[in-house]
């Protein structure tokens, strides 16, 4: 979900094997979503040439293959993207990947708007929005869902995203799913996980 940050030394301190990974879903393209991704891609290109998907808004082939390209110049094209198994592919309103099924919500945030994902895994739902304004559709993306990875960025008037009181409002209104809150711009809040923590969901 999302690629902001540096994924390769992440998954290895969780003991995720970056080859495992078969389906990436990308809420929308701003820089602190995709830039952890071309060292990921690196190791999918020389290290374990596995097959991904990439899951996205529209353009979403032109935008990330610019970004690859952005990354290595000249040797992206001839060297690596022969090596590199990746298939893209435009988000449908409900679909599926990797052998999951999904469903998508269109979300606001700011002139980009941002794809948020409702994915089924192991019988329950996980929500997921990435960036989003507290509006409508949010409440449409963790409606009946189990879990829910939703932003909250900061207190107060926050720009384009939800702040930390839209977000307790959030989940007062839905008292059955268990939230998870991500993309704090600063500081930390009561009951923040731990480095490492393990969630039981
Ligand atoms: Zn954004
Ligand atoms: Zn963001």
């Amino acid at each position: 979900m999302d690629g902001g940050a540096p994924l390769l030394p992440h998954m290895s301190r969780v003991g995720v094997d970056a080859g495992d990974i078969e389906a990436v879903f990308l809420t929308h393209f701003h820089g602190d979503h995709t830039l952890g991704l071309p060292p990921f891609v690196l190791h999918r290109v020389f290290v374990d040439p596995r097959p991904i998907t990439f899951v996205g808004p529209a353009g979403i082939e032109e935008r990330l293959e610019a970004l690859w390209d952005i990354s290595w110049g000249p040797d992206w094209k001839t060297v690596m993207r022969p090596r590199f198994h990746a298939t893209y592919e435009e988000a449908k309103p409900s679909g599926k990947v990797a052998g999951y099924k999904y469903e998508t919500v269109k979300l606001d945030h700011g002139t980009s708007g941002s794809n948020g994902y409702r994915i089924w895994v192991g019988g329950k739902i996980l929500a997921y929005s990435g960036d989003t304004e507290p509006t409508a559709p949010l409440d449409a993306l963790v409606e009946g869902a189990d879990i829910a990875i939703v932003e909250a960025t900061g207190p107060g008037d926050v720009f384009s995203h939800m702040s930390w009181e839209a977000a307790s409002d959030l989940k007062k209104r839905h008292p059955k799913t268990r939230f998870m809150f991500n993309h704090l711009y600063n500081g930390t809040v009561e009951g923040a996980v731990d480095d490492l923590q393990v969630i039981e969901v």
